[in-house]
Formats: C-alpha cells, sequence, structure tokens
C-alpha cells in the first residue's frame, strides 16, 4: 500500500488530492490523505468582502469533507506541528500519520518584519481574520455612535490599511464602500470617518503600468482613501499607529496589515532547503530540493522557471497550474513513465477596489491588455469562475454566483442591483434585455442601407432635387392633359 499525504486544503492542495483521486480512482494500493487543520477550505481571494460586510461569512468557505464526498481522499482534521524525514512520519500534537508520498500544500502567513506592536494589527488571511476583522469594524462603529467626545469618536472612526499591494488595495477599497452603508446605519456622518491606506512605496500596486496605478489611486480616493505613500510603519500600538520613525502618528484603533507574507508555521519548522521568505526550494518537478519523494504545490514553491529572473507567483493560477504537474509525477513514481517539468505560463491579475470598480492586467507574456472598470470586474468574476470550478466544483460556482450578482446589498456590485432579487428594479432586468436585443437587431437592419447610401444615416426621406421636381410636374400635366382630353371626347 502507497501512502500519498496531502499537507494543506487551501486552493493547492484540494487541486493535487482532486487529481491524484481521478488518476488512483481504481487503485486499492494507493492511499489519499489530506490533512489540514481547519475542516474547511477558505477562499482566500474572497476574505476582504466578508471582512467589509460585502457578502455573507458562509459563502467563502467550503466544507473540506463535503468536496471530497464520494472520492478516494480521507480529509483528516489535524494541525502538523513537524515532519520526520527519515522515518516518513508528520506529527500533530496527538497523532503521527505515515507517508510514501508528501505533498506541501501549506500556504503563507502575514509577516510584520519585526514591528513591534503586531499584536495591536488585524491580520487578512483567514476566514477567522475576516470574521474577526468585519465585528471590530462594527464595534467601532457602534461605539462611536454612543460617545459625544469627538476625539474619542475620530479616533475610532480612523481606519489605516498598511500595505497598497492587492490585498491592502481590495480590503480599502472593500471599506471605502462599506462606510458609507455603516455612517447610515449608525448615523454618522460620513465626515466623520477618516481612512487611510499607507505604503513605502511611492505608489499603490506597483506591479501594473502607471496608467492603471493612476486610475487605482483615483478610485480609492475617490471612495474616502487618503494615501500616506514613502511611508514606513514603525510602531502599531492599542490607539495608533507610528510612521517613519514618529515623523506621523494616526491616531486610531485599528489597523489592517496586509503589507507582506511568509511562508507558514510547518514551513518554518522542518528541514529542507527555503529561500524568499519561506519558500521550499524545488526542482523543475516541484520536488523539493533535498527529499525526492516530497513534492510542493501553491504559495509554498520557491522555483524560477527557465528563462525568468523571478520565481513563480503566490497566486491562485500557481496554485492550479502545479497541482496537475506534481499529481502526474507522483502517478509516474508509483506506476512508471516519464517526469514533467513546471513550465507555467501566467495570464495575469486583477483587483477589485469595492465591488463595483477594478483593475486589471490580463493577457500572456508579450501580449497584455489593461481593463479598468466593467471590463476589468468581468475579468475578474470570469477567472473566478474558472479557478473555482477546478478547484470547488459547480456547487460552489452557483453560490459564488448567487453571492456576487443576486443577493448584492446596497448594489455592492459591478452590475449593480440589477440583478439582486432583494432589489425593486429586478423585474426591469428582462425588459432592458428586450429592449437591448430589438435596439441591435433594428440596427443591424438598418446597417446595409447606410453602407449602401450614407445619406440614407438618418433613414430620412431625401430633400427633392430640382430635375426631379421638373421631371414630377411634366408628368402630372402629361396626366391633366390626358385626363382633359378623354373628357372631351366623352362630352
Ligand atoms: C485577502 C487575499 C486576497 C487574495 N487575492 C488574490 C487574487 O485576487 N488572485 C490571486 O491569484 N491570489 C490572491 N491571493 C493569494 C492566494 O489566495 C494564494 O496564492 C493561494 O491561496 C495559495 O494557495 P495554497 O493552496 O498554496 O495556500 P492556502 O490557500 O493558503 O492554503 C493553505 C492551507 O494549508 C493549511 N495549513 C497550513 N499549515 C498547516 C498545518 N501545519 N497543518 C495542517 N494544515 C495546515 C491551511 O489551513 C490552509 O487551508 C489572495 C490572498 C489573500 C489573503
Amino acid at each position: 500500500m502507497k501512502k500519498i499525504v496531502v499537507l494543506g486544503g487551501g486552493y493547492a492542495g484540494v487541486l493535487t488530492a482532486k487529481k491524484l483521486a481521478k488518476k488512483f480512482k481504481k487503485d486499492k494500493n494507493v492511499e489519499i490523505t489530506l490533512i489540514d487543520k481547519q475542516a474547511y477550505h477558505t477562499m482566500l481571494t474572497e476574505l476582504h468582502e466578508v471582512a467589509a460586510g460585502r457578502v455573507d461569512e458562509e459563502s467563502i468557505r467550503m466544507d473540506l469533507k463535503n468536496i471530497f464526498a464520494g472520492r478516494n481522499v480521507n480529509v483528516v482534521i489535524d494541525e502538523i506541528k513537524n515532519v520526520d524525514f527519515d522515518k516518513k512520519v508528520l506529527t500533530s500534537e496527538n497523532t503521527e500519520y505515515a507517508y510514501d508520498y508528501l505533498v506541501m500544500a501549506t500556504g503563507c502567513k502575514p509577516t510584520f518584519f519585526g514591528i513591534p506592536g503586531s499584536e495591536h494589527a488585524h491580520q487578512l488571511w483567514s476566514y477567522t481574520d475576516a470574521v474577526n476583522l468585519k465585528h471590530h469594524i462594527l464595534n467601532m462603529f457602534r461605539e462611536a455612535s454612543l460617545t459625544s467626545d469627538k476625539e474619542k469618536r475620530k479616533e475610532l472612526l480612523t481606519f489605516v490599511t498598511v500595505g497598497a499591494g492587492f490585498t491592502g488595495v481590495e480590503m480599502a477599497g472593500e471599506l471605502g464602500e462599506w462606510k458609507e452603508e455603516l455612517c447610515r446605519s449608525f448615523h454618522i456622518s460620513e465626515d466623520e470617518v477618516s481612512l487611510y491606506i499607507v505604503d513605502f512605496a511611492p505608489k499603490v500596486l506597483p506591479m501594473y503600468p502607471d496608467k492603471l496605478i493612476k486610475k487605482a489611486e483615483k478610485h480609492l480616493v475617490k471612495l474616502g482613501n487618503q494615501m500616506v505613500m514613502n511611508s514606513a510603519v514603525s510602531e502599531i500600538k492599542a490607539d495608533s499607529v507610528v510612521l517613519n520613525k514618529g515623523e506621523k502618528v494616526i491616531n486610531t484603533r485599528t489597523v489592517i496589515w496586509a503589507a507582506g507574507i511568509e511562508g507558514s508555521d510547518i514551513v518554518d519548522t522542518i528541514e529542507v532547503e527555503k529561500a524568499g521568505r519561506g519558500r521550499i526550494v524545488t526542482n523543475a518537478q516541484l520536488q523539493s530540493q533535498d527529499h525526492e519523494d516530497v513534492y510542493v504545490v501553491g504559495d509554498n514553491i520557491f522555483f524560477i522557471p527557465e528563462g525568468e529572473e523571478r520565481p513563480v507567483p503566490q497566486m491562485v493560477e500557481n496554485a492550479e497550474h502545479s497541482a496537475p504537474v506534481v499529481a502526474h509525477n507522483i502517478f509516474v513514481d508509483i506506476k512508471g513513465g516519464e517526469h514533467k517539468a513546471y513550465k507555467p505560463t501566467f495570464h495575469g491579475s486583477m483587483v477589485c477596489i469595492g465591488g463595483r470598480y477594478g483593475v486589471a492586467q490580463v493577457g500572456m507574456p508579450g501580449m497584455w491588455l489593461n481593463f479598468s472598470g466593467f471590463m476589468a470586474m468581468l475579468s475578474k468574476h470570469f477567472i473566478n469562475i474558472i479557478y473555482f470550478i477546478q478547484v470547488l466544483g459547480f456547487n460552489k460556482i452557483w453560490s459564488y454566483i448567487m453571492h456576487e450578482f443576486f443577493h448584492v446589498k446596497n448594489n455592492r456590485s459591478f452590475v449593480g442591483g440589477l440583478l439582486s432579487n432583494s432589489s425593486p428594479v429586478f423585474w426591469k432586468f428582462p425588459l432592458r434585455i428586450f429592449v437591448g436585443f430589438m435596439w441591435m437587431q433594428q440596427g443591424l437592419t438598418k446597417l446595409p442601407k447606410i453602407v449602401h447610401d450614407f445619406n440614407n444615416v438618418f433613414l430620412l426621406p431625401q430633400p427633392p432635387k430640382a430635375d426631379a421636381v421638373g421631371a414630377a410636374s411634366g408628368a402630372v400635366s402629361d396626366v391633366v392633359g390626358a385626363v382633359s382630353g378623354a373628357v372631351t371626347e366623352v362630352v
């Protein structure tokens, strides 16, 4: 009996276990086990939506046992504390799990770079983080609404997001959008709320071209964010955040940390070659450099593909590309055949700035398209659906579509409340589709006439021309002459 253990039930771990289950479907001599410290898979890419009250808490997690129901994968809920690579055993507090092949899929965690006061900051890297942050923000508004002390209200209603990369921008945008709703609910003036986005870089989303950066910044400001760029956090306190060694202090009870990540605790503990803030160095087959029976997927990988200068990005697409390669290579180890090398091509990234606006760069190396607004949001949802179909299946897609488009609160979607079944304009949707269709159909019918003669552009009768008038009056006098001749004959 060969034992394969997948450690971690995030995007990479779930997809690897699914691919392995398919490959060894009829093989009773292979046992596949997925271990995660949580009983559910979390859609990390949607955390900010829960943290800022856009979608229901339950919409971003899925029970791991449900995902693998009916598949040849044992799901175990336990936190692994160490790995003995010589004995090929994983250990948790109370149990040991033997393996022949191990897949490391344990993802990342936020890092504070040793900045003092991290215990006062809110993180955004798990389901619990998102739910806690949401309740904290609600509490800040609740407390502020109960006090008339101006200074205290200001402190309670100041929110600082640290980090202007993907996660920070998504969180700051979402908060800007939620603010309006919160102010209405707690009877607080929007002028009293201060939102800051802080980063030591000079601009937000530095991986994007300037045009997209400007659009992103403009929208963040429109949502009420003050940009504090070129500023490093020196200390976080219970009631303030200190920037640039004391140059600036912002009084606040809410610091949201989105400024950097490092490898998971378990990767930190185990003895394997690491690089790039706690990632496991692999060869092209995605085996750990030190142990060929240990494979690595998703955010845990440190691998620089041939011809590239940087390691693969810690993004969902990397998780999705690495999973089938590792499943194939383990299959080959057991059944024989050729290993595959990891040669990923990445297709860009999309960032939501609230539910109604976003920026995106999509395409492939050498051919990138920049989108903003509607097209960026459309591509974000489209790509999410592709990811989720693979990892979580059609059931999750249904619930994703429902919470993103049909159960929208306060019009917080790029299609507004148009599709929301709780919105009074829901009935207008089929009407709009009908009117749009008729408009297009009429346009297409008239187009050939315009192409034939551009004077038809307004589709109005042409003005009479001078010679045409002469010809017409000649014809009329002929008719009158003929009629009067006939009348004379009759008389
Ligand atoms: C707020 C936010 C927004 C993001 N937005 C995007 C985006 O728009 N696009 C994009 O491509 N990427 C985005 N990312 C990054 C993306 O989520 C990650 O790249 C992806 O989740 C990596 O998948 P993974 O399976 O490697 O790790 P994870 O999804 O982190 O899964 C790791 C799993 O391992 C488990 N685990 C860890 N340690 C142990 C242990 N010791 N014992 C047992 N189980 C353990 C964890 O519980 C977890 O389930 C975002 C991330 C965040 C936090």
